[in-house]
């Protein structure tokens, strides 16, 4: 062999051992904490509004990875709110009404369950009651999501560490006479009625809820204020407190859903903003943070809402479409069957692109987390 015939052959040598290294090097990285925000009644125009209603930039075009969603449930084309928090919850299709139970009514394991036998500790904040629909499929199991006394006991065996919402009369004001307020305080719970506080003033505390309305709390526009966005802070500062350890929170702007049904386009797209002002604490937090996957979708679209063009007249009295002002339209006093859409930022986040179920959420999670079932 010559010496011009060595040089390529040790140039080759170390290109592919360079390769090599290069090919192990590149594990994916696996989150350490996940958000997932739910946007109840959520599609694409729902998302849109915020791009042309909200004063600041939107918190949604701060993601690079996006997907779509198939809802469906098992027995309908068109989801509710508790079948299709179940498939995100427990990865499983059920019927419209279920709460973590599988279509054959059997409970089915939800991630709250799973993630807290490995010290992961969890949260849930809603903007409606905590025993309603969404949140209750993060840790409850009812054939009928109108179960709401029997979802308040589910909370009180639950592991959750933090949670923030209404619903306080279905834990005190029951028709069974019991107090779960005491049950949860002597779980280890420190339970507040009045106000969100600092963290500063609960950062000794274990476990932390929040109660602050009997129902429902009110509208974002009708003194609700952000609470939302300050829920998620405190419930990520609780949550995170001891940094060693990984939590799973589930935020939800639960009433994007009710200005749907109300075909009220203002309720709506404050609410949407508002939401979207949580999405920006949680990924604000992502960012400094650097282990943290954000998810945030919908369980459904609510209202077959459409920024439509503005019907107007010409001064001889013809009808036309202004395409300079946009009217907030309905066609639907339900939900729709529409694909929704899902954004992701963090490690993991790429698996979250594609078209695709979704219970699919749920198993894409176990899988970047690798917070797999272990029993
Ligand atoms: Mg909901
Ligand atoms: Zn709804």
């Amino acid at each position: 062999m010559t010496y011009k015939s060595i040089i390529p052959l040790v140039l080759l040598i170390a290109l592919s051992s360079c390769k090599s290294q290069l090919v192990e090097k590149k594990v994916t990285p696996k989150p350490k904490n996940v958000i997932l925000l739910i946007g109840d009644g959520t599609g694409l125009s729902q998302v849109s509004s915020a791009f042309f209603f909200k004063e600041t930039s939107p918190n949604y075009a701060r993601f690079k990875t996006i997907g779509l969603i198939k809802t469906s449930s098992s027995r309908e084309d068109i989801t509710d709110s508790a079948a299709g928090a179940t498939a995100f919850a427990a990865g499983i299709k059920t019927y419209n009404g279920a709460v973590g139970v599988a279509d054959d009514s059997t409970a089915v394991k939800n991630l709250v369950e799973i993630v807290s036998t490995q010290n992961i500790k969890t949260g849930v904040i809603s903007t409606s009651s905590i025993q309603h629909a969404t949140p209750a499929s993060f840790y409850a199991h009812a054939i009928n999501r109108g179960l709401y006394e029997d979802i308040a006991a589910d909370m009180v065996t639950s592991e959750i560490d933090f949670f923030a919402g209404g619903g306080s009369k279905f834990f005190n004001k029951r028709k069974d006479g019991r107090n779960l307020l005491v049950d949860l305080q002597n779980k280890g719970f420190k339970i507040d009625t009045t106000a969100l506080g600092s963290f500063e003033d609960i950062k000794q505390q274990s476990k932390m809820g929040y109660l602050l309305a009997s129902n429902h709390l009110n509208p974002t526009a009708k003194g609700r204020g952000d609470y939302l966005s300050k829920a998620t802070e405190l419930g990520i500062q609780f949550l995170n407190k001891e940094p060693d350890n990984s939590f799973f929170m589930m935020v939800e702007g639960s009433q994007v859903d009710w200005g749907g049904h109300a075909n009220d386009a203002d309720y709506l797209i404050s609410e949407l903003i508002d939401f979207d002002d949580a999405i920006g604490k949680a990924l604000d937090f992502a960012e400094r943070d650097g282990n943290t996957l954000v998810i945030v979708t919908a369980d459904h679209e609510t209202g077959g809402f459409t920024l439509a063009s503005t019907p107007k007249k010409t001064e001889s009295g013809e009808t036309y479409s202004s395409y300079k002002e946009i009217t907030g339209t309905f066609s639907t006093k339900g939900h729709s069957a529409t694909l929704v859409p899902v954004f992701a930022y963090g490690p993991g986040s790429e698996a979250f692109s594609g078209v695709y179920e979704n219970t699919e959420i749920f198993h894409k999670i176990l899988k970047v987390t690798n917070w797999i079932d272990k029993n």
